[in-house]
């Protein structure tokens, strides 16, 4: 089966659960096991965070943006912000890396998410940026 989406959505912690519920009802069509969809909603919610949070710190006027294509039984989803942008994409990766430590965060986003994927591409450059691919 072939399918796209598009969502927008501002940077505001309750749109986490949006971006949840929206890729849940997308790859509804292939049937996925409860395991998948948790996996999926892990994924989604780690990368929504991280750009609500990191990349625009919670304000309001930043745009988030899911993409998710689906090519048989593929599904491709981008998570992109024009936020503040990750410095050291390598070091950002790292398990426990942080730059939230106060914050109850673990630096464990990105661990999780590439436990859960097949292939996680992260690029990013300060001051334009963030887009988190996943294939699954
Ligand atoms: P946790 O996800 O466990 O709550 P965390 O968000 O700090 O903690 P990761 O998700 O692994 O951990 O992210 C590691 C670091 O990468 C973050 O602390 C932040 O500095 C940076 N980062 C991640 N995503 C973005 C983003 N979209 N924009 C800017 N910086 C980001
Ligand atoms: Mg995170």
């Amino acid at each position: 089966m072939e399918n796209e989406m598009t969502l927008t959505f501002a940077a505001v912690s309750e749109n986490e659960a949006l971006a949840r519920m929206t890729l849940t009802f997308f790859i509804a069509s292939l049937d996925p096991t409860l395991e998948e969809i948790s996996e999926y909603k892990t994924v989604i919610s780690e990368a929504a965070t991280n750009a609500i949070i990191h990349g625009y710190g919670e304000d309001p006027s930043g745009m988030v943006e899911v993409r998710a294509m689906l090519e048989g039984r593929e599904v491709t989803v981008t998570i992109s912000d024009k936020g503040r942008g990750i410095t050291d994409v390598d070091e950002a990766m790292q398990p426990m890396f942080t730059t939230k430590p106060d914050d109850e965060r673990s630096g464990m986003g990105f661990t999780i998410m590439e436990s859960f994927t097949d292939n996680l591409k992260v690029e990013s450059a300060p001051g334009s940026g963030t887009t988190v691919t996943f294939k699954k």
